[in-house]
């Protein structure tokens, strides 16, 4: 029997640092990280296995302010339309419902589904629940929500503060789902059990594999599950070409939509850092065979994708007629956007498998892409699979990122990294980093809408949007003359971002 990579059968997911390796700040060129990494380059004595390899992480003394695991749940388990999601931690650990209420908003406009609020309870934790306990409050809460909002499924997520202090919240979930008689689910996702928040991804991913997901499946030959999160709807039609039809999870998607996961055809994402553990956990206790190629980005990564898809869905003859009709159309535009953006630099700050698409469609658009910043490395995916490696597909396909950075969005860094390679835009989701630009004089775009690179026509719409974002730029060099920056004159002056994990003695000299 095939040894299991993911294990369901503890409530704890593994985190990916444990699973895959992950790192948080390195800092080089693309293509020595991809070889360092534990794909088919050879990293490690070539072992694939996501366990042997541990790359060399830069570490430091300082880190800045980012975003946790628990954060990432809230995002996910708590945009699922008809369940709630209990935070058991201090009210400081829900700031940030004000964001996530009106991206789950905006993101319901965007798929056209009735637009409502995030359905978030936190338990408030004081003090005295430190010292005393908080299970009694949990259990109210669990109350409340079902009497509020009498939901499909409740997820309870973890906090630092309930790891410390040890409250039993498998036991108490374990009591409502028999009272209640709906999947109560508890997600161990404490801030400080990872280094980094995809592991919250994974967390969530777990409990509904765990709780929801049907155990004995139906097969729907022509359903794909799209792990993705709240974008505007690309997959549809291009799935239609093929005849299949889409099942969006995590984000905006229901309780049923989650429980039929595992009766779909194939599974695909729109970024392997989000769609790793789901997909490989549904191929392995379901069967749902998780597409093994490039991500859809660029016609290199879109081509393969599609006959990929078509193959394991038995549609090839209508993947190879797609695949001639969109060149045919997109190609011209491309042609004209390529002049028309002739000589630009962009940069790219995303999250890392999403980063790897990116640039590929900015090299599309003969773009220059000299640096990019990625919040952490998977050095390998769940599958263990060398085609779903997205770096290295980006070294072979588009050429090699000189400076190739990854760091956990950590503004201190991020000053020196734009100063390397002087973008004339840059491209970014989390827009805690994108003021900092601004201040440069360097405008960015934000990619509300995650899913505006993807396909064949997402070359086009980031063609569009970068000349949209160059508009603006004399607007961001005004900035730029006015404004003064938070640090000091020694640090600005440093030309390496990284100075302070190779050689902390510098704060003091
Ligand atoms: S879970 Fe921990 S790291 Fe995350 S917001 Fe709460 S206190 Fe901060």
């Amino acid at each position: 029997m095939a040894e299991k990579r993911i294990n369901l059968n503890t409530p704890v997911v593994e985190s990916r640092e444990q699973r895959l390796g992950t790192i948080i700040a390195w800092d080089g060129k693309a293509s020595d990280l991809s070889k360092e990494s534990a794909y088919a380059r050879g990293g490690c004595g070539g072992q694939q296995d996501g366990n042997g390899c541990r790359l060399c992480e830069a570490r430091g003394a300082f880190t800045q302010g980012s975003v946790c695991s628990e954060q990432m749940v809230e995002c996910q388990a708590g945009n699922v339309r008809d369940a709630v999601l209990i935070q058991h931690s201090p009210i400081g650990c829900g700031a940030g419902q004000v964001i996530y209420n009106s991206i789950y908003r905006n993101g319901l406009a965007m798929r056209n589904l009735p637009v409502e609020s995030i359905r978030i309870i936190c338990t408030n934790l004081q003090e005295s629940d430190m010292v005393f306990g908080g299970v009694e409050k949990l259990r109210q809460s669990v109350q409340d929500a079902k009497e509020r909002y009498d939901p499909k499924a409740i997820f309870i997520s973890t906090s630092c503060a309930t790891g410390i202090i040890g409250d039993d919240i498998d036991s108490v979930a374990a009591e409502y789902e028999e009272a209640y008689n709906i999947p109560v689910i508890p997600l161990h996702c404490e801030g400080f059990r990872s280094k980094h928040w995809s592991t919250g991804f994974d967390a969530t991913q777990h409990g509904i594999l765990r709780q929801i997901v049907k155990k004995n499946p139906t097969k729907q030959e022509d359903l794909v599950n799209v792990i993705n999160l709240w974008g505007s709807d690309v997959f549809t039609p291009m799935l239609k070409e093929l005849n299949l039809r889409v099942n969006y999870v995590i984000d905006l998607a229901s309780v049923a939509d989650l429980e039929q996961l595992s009766e779909a055809a194939a599974t695909v994402g729109f970024c392997y850092t989000l769609s790793s553990y789901m997909a490989a956990a549904l191929e392995q206790e379901f069967g749902v065979p998780e597409i093994k190629a490039p991500q859809p980005y660029g016609f290199a990564g879109t081509d393969a994708w599609i006959r990929e898809l078509a193959r394991v869905t038995h549609r090839e003859e209508l993947a190879e007629a797609y695949i001639a009709r969109e060149h045919a159309k997109v190609k011209p535009r491309i042609e004209e956007l390529r002049t028309q953006l002739k000589g630009i630099k962009g940069y790219v700050a995303t999250g890392s498998a999403y980063a790897h698409g990116l640039i590929a469609v900015l090299r599309e658009l003969g773009v220059e892409v000299n640096g990019s910043l990625v919040f952490h490395h998977d050095p390998i995916y769940d599958s263990g699979d060398p085609r779903q490696d997205s770096l290295a597909h980006l070294i072979d396909n588009y050429g090699d990122v000189p400076a190739f950075s990854v760091s956990n969005r950590q503004q201190y860094q991020f000053y020196g990294l734009l100063q390397r390679v002087n973008p004339d835009f840059i491209l970014i989701r989390h827009n805690g980093l994108a003021p900092l630009a601004s201040r440069l004089g360097i405008p960015a775009a934000p990619l509300g809408d995650e899913h505006i690179a993807i396909g064949y026509e997402g070359i086009v719409n980031l063609g569009e949007a970068i000349l949209d974002v160059l508009a603006h730029k004399k607007f961001h060099q005004d900035l730029a003359a006015h404004v003064k920056l938070p640090y000091k004159k020694w640090w600005l002056e440093q030309e390496d971002p990284f100075i302070l994990s190779k050689e902390p003695d510098v704060v003091n000299a």
